[in-house]
C-alpha cells in the first residue's frame, strides 16, 4: 500500500521507525522486535538505511519482513556518494521485494570520507528526480528547526520546496520536543507553497544523557519542562522510560487535537516503548470522529 493513500484517508495515523541489523549481526532479534511492533498495527513502518553503521544491504530485507508482518514498509535510501548504477541496483532490489514506498535522503558522509567523485548525487532532490519515473510513493526529510548545515530557515525551506516539486508525495520531520516549533514551521511551509502532507516525527526519549548530547549537536531545542525531566531522571532508566513515554504521548495527543493526523514515532527497535504509547492512545485512535 502506498503511504500517500494512507495519508489521504485523513484519519489519525501512527507509524514506527526501525533500523536493520549491522553488517554480520543476526537478523533474529531485529525481526522479533519488528514482529512485536507490527502487532501494534502502525499505519506503516520505516526502515533506516546506512544510519548509525547499520548495513545498507539489510534495509531491503528488513522492509520485506515488515511487509510479511502485514504492515506497509517505507524503505529509506541515501544517495550521498552513490553512483547512478548503484541506485539503479537498489531500485531493482526494492521492486523485487515488493516495496512501494521510499524515503529519499541525501545522508551524511562520514567525517573522514573522501569527497564523492563527480557525477554522484549532491542533494536528496537529485535522488527524487532519479526515482520519480519508477512509480514509487516518495517521501523526504524536513527540519522544523532548520537543517544544521543551512544557515537560514528561509533557504532551507526553499530547498525543501525544490525537493518536493521534484516529486515528493509527503515529508517527515526531524524530531522536535516543542510542538509550537512544529506548528510555526508547518505554517511557513504552507505559506511557501509546500502543500504535501507533513508527518510529525516524535522521539520518545528513554536515554536522557544521550538525547541531551544529540540535541546539542543537531540544534534541537530542549524545552525547560523536558530538560527538567532529563536532569532528574536521566540516570534512572526505568524512571526515564516512564517520563519519556509520557512526554511523547502528550506531544502526540496535542498534535492530534490540533488536527495533525500523521505522527511518526522513532521507536528505534524498542517494542516496549511503542506498546506503551499505543496503549495510551488506544481510545483516541479508535474514537468515532477520527
Ligand atoms: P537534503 O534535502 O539534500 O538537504 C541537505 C542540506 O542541503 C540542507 O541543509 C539543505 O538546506 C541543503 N540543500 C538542499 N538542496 C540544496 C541545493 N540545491 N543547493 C544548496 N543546498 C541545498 N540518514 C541516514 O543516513 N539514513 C537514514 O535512514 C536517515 N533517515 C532519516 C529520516 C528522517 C525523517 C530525517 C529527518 C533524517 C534522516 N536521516 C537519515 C538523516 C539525513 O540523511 C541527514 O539529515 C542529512 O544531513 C540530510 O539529508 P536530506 O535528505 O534532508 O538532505
Amino acid at each position: 500500500m502506498k503511504i500517500k493513500d494512507i495519508l489521504a484517508a485523513g484519519r489519525p495515523s501512527v507509524s514506527f521507525e526501525v533500523f536493520p541489523p549491522k553488517k554480520d549481526a543476526p537478523f533474529g532479534p531485529v525481526k522479533e522486535a519488528v514482529a512485536r511492533l507490527a502487532r501494534e498495527r502502525p499505519s506503516f513502518m520505516s526502515v533506516t538505511y546506512g544510519a548509525s553503521g547499520n548495513a545498507q544491504a539489510n534495509t531491503v530485507e528488513m522492509a520485506a519482513f515488515v511487509q510479511e508482518c502485514g504492515v506497509p514498509a517505507l524503505a529509506h535510501l541515501t544517495c550521498v556518494a552513490a553512483s547512478r548504477d548503484s541506485i539503479a541496483e537498489e531500485v531493482k532490489a526494492l521492486r523485487a521485494a515488493g516495496i512501494e514506498n521510499v524515503l529519499c535522503l541525501r545522508g551524511d558522509l562520514p567525517k573522514d570520507a573522501a569527497e564523492p567523485p563527480p557525477g554522484c548525487f549532491e542533494h536528496a532532490a537529485d535522488l527524487v528526480r532519479a526515482l520519480k519515473p519508477s512509480q514509487f510513493c516518495l517521501g523526504g526529510a524536513c527540519y522544523p528547526e532548520c537543517h544544521p548545515e543551512c544557515e537560514h530557515m528561509e533557504d532551507d525551506i526553499g530547498w525543501l520546496k525544490e525537493k518536493v516539486d521534484a516529486g515528493l508525495d509527503f515529508v517527515t520531520t526531524q524530531m522536535f520536543f516543542d510542538n509550537n516549533i512544529f506548528y510555526r514551521y508547518l505554517s511557513k511551509l504552507r505559506d511557501r507553497g509546500v502543500t504535501v502532507p507533513v508527518i510529525a516525527g516524535i522521539m520518545p526519549v528513554t536515554n536522557g544523557r544521550q538525547i541531551a548530547r544529540i540535541c546539542k549537536i543537531s540544534g534541537t531545542y530542549l524545552p525547560s519542562r523536558f530538560k527538567a525531566i532529563v536532569d532528574r531522571y536521566g540516570d534512572r532508566p526505568d524512571a526515564m522510560l516512564d517520563a519519556g513515554v509520557a512526554y511523547a504521548t502528550e506531544q502526540i495527543i496535542d498534535l492530534f487535537a490540533n488536527g495533525i493526523n500523521a505522527v511518526h514515532v522513532y521507536t528505534m527497535n524498542k517494542p516496549e516503548v511503542a506498546e506503551r504509547i499505543m496503549s495510551n492512545l488506544r481510545s483516541i485512535l479508535s474514537a468515532d470522529d477520527c
